[in-house]
């Protein structure tokens, strides 16, 4: 068996998205179980459509999710260029071969005769398709056709018979001749379409496993088709890759995910903080598992388990809220100075600390972090919970009305309380906080826990919901601290 090869060919089109993402893992996946290539191909054949800013987007999400890739852009590689906008003579010239060997033919038949086809078609009950109007032209009928000045569009010539294939996910599947008839390659403006530069290209890549979505299933037939004839000619090596279709991803109302769902865009996992291994790790379970029902897994550990045996053929659901589970479990995961390394940018863009952080914020994230690394789901949250012990007196504001809610009038006698228990207190540590504050405001003033410290936290954090409270006191020092209790009684 030749070398594995395989690849991940989007279109630089609109914002990468999950199921892109999951198709380049696992075929990502299967090439590093295998020893194989991936190969990373740019198919920006559309200029109506395709865009540079796309195109430096993808580059970066597979950077941003650690998917390397083995050759393409900016690596490069031996069957290059791997952008096919610079492979257009290529695809000239297969086309041109094509035609002459008769595995393709012009089709002179103009947008609206084609459409009365189809509707004829339609009012017949019958499967709407090129009917092969243009298949066998005499040379006087190309004549008239190029006289009148019709602009010829290239199309290929299927096979009389039906196509079979054993289908790496779902066994073997069948297209009759009938639902396949013959379709474009290149349009009349010279373009060639998906239907050429994807096969050709992964016939001149020496590409061995096509591993895509399910949505491409019925372009299988004519691909196979289109192999065949270039092996005819010499295009290829005459070896047809295997097919593997990956289950359609449904998302809510069990309709298909799409792009337009804003929990399909990969930019959203990134600003708000999702790990990218927990976003691949979750990614994995979409249509694949590892087997004995593990779950939370690495990329080095999905790769080394990787069989296509194991990836279903049923629709995969996809579950923000499981996603969102799997990234805390990633955050309990990693390392502290990890997760540190991972929240400072985050708080670095709201100016909560320097770039890089002084001494001073380092100390603070290595003492505050343990205390809510349990209790993040994603990174960003970070930055709320860590916020009120880096910003200074200056930007510190009560977090919204409940919160000023909570340091109401009655709130004025624990406040008072507090400051004079802690001014006085000999050591500025969690424990001394605490019990001084216990006696003076639950045994000494006689409140319940909450109508304690309530005041206290918002006074502190600015939140009804922070990191624990005396931890954080002694963080935030005891000056800092004594003054927040301070305004907070001139708040309203
Ligand atoms: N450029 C195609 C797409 O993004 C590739 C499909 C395929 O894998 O064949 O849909
Ligand atoms: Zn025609």
């Amino acid at each position: 068996m030749p070398d594995v090869r395989v690849r991940f060919c989007p279109s630089p089109t609109g914002n990468p998205h999950v199921g892109m993402v999951r198709t380049a893992l696992f075929n990502w996946a299967f090439a590093r179980h295998m020893g194989g290539t991936f190969v990373f191909r740019i198919e920006d054949t559309d200029s109506a459509r395709d865009s540079e800013e796309s195109y430096e987007a993808l580059l970066d999400s597979l950077r941003w999710l650690s998917l390397d890739w083995d050759e393409g852009p900016e690596v490069g590689g031996s069957y290059g260029p791997y952008r096919q906008s610079q492979r257009l003579d290529i695809y000239a010239d297969v086309a041109a071969r094509l035609l002459e060997a008769g595995h393709a033919y012009r089709c002179y038949c103009s947008a609206e005769e084609l459409d009365a086809q189809r509707e004829l078609a339609r009012q017949q009950n019958r499967a709407p398709g090129y009917e092969g109007t243009c298949r066998d032209l005499t040379a006087a009928q190309v004549a008239a056709h190029e006289q009148q000045g019709r602009v010829p569009i290239v199309r290929f010539r299927m096979p009389d018979r039906d196509c079979t294939w054993v289908d790496l996910v779902r066994g073997e599947v069948t297209f009759g001749r009938e639902h396949v008839p013959d379709y474009v390659l290149v349009r009349g403006n010279g373009e060639p379409l998906y239907t050429l530069v994807n096969p050709v290209d992964d016939a001149l890549m020496r590409i061995t496993h096509v591993l895509r979505g399910e949505d491409l299933l019925s372009s299988t037939p004519r691909q196979i088709a289109l192999y065949e004839a270039l092996a005819a000619i010499g295009v290829s090596d005459g070896t047809t890759p295997q097919f593997g279709h990956l289950p359609y991803v449904m998302g809510e109302g069990n309709r298909k995910l799409s792009k337009r769902d804003p929990e399909s865009s990969l930019l959203m996992y990134r600003t708000q903080g999702y790990l990218p291994e927990a976003l691949l790790n979750y990614l994995a379970l979409l249509g694949w598992s590892m087997g004995d029902d593990q779950e939370f897994f690495s990329l080095d550990e999905m790769a080394q388990a990787f069989a296509i045996e194991r990836v279903s053929a049923n629709p995969a659901r996809f579950d923000l809220k499981k996603c969102t589970a799997i990234n805390g479990d990633w955050i309990r995961a990693i390392t502290l100075d990890d997760l540190i390394g991972r929240i400072i940018p985050l708080l670095a863009a709201e100016g909560l600390v320097s770039t890089p952080p002084t001494a001073e914020q380092q100390s603070v994230l290595h003492a505050a972090v343990p205390l809510i690394q349990e209790r993040l789901d994603t990174l960003t949250q970070a930055v709320g919970m860590l916020g009120f012990l880096l910003v200074g007196d200056a930007r510190f504001v009560l977090d919204d009305d409940d919160a000023r809610a909570v340091l109401g009038e009655d709130a004025d006698e624990a406040l008072a309380a507090a400051v004079t228990a802690l001014e006085s207190l000999p050591e500025w540590t969690t424990d001394a906080i605490q019990s001084a504050l216990r006696s003076a405001l639950v045994e000494g003033l006689g409140l319940k826990p909450k109508l304690a410290y309530g005041p206290v936290r918002v006074a502190i954090t600015g939140r009804r919901v922070s990191p624990p409270l005396f931890e954080s006191m002694e963080i935030l020092g005891r000056e800092t601290s004594l003054r927040r209790l301070r305004d907070a009684h001139s708040i309203r």
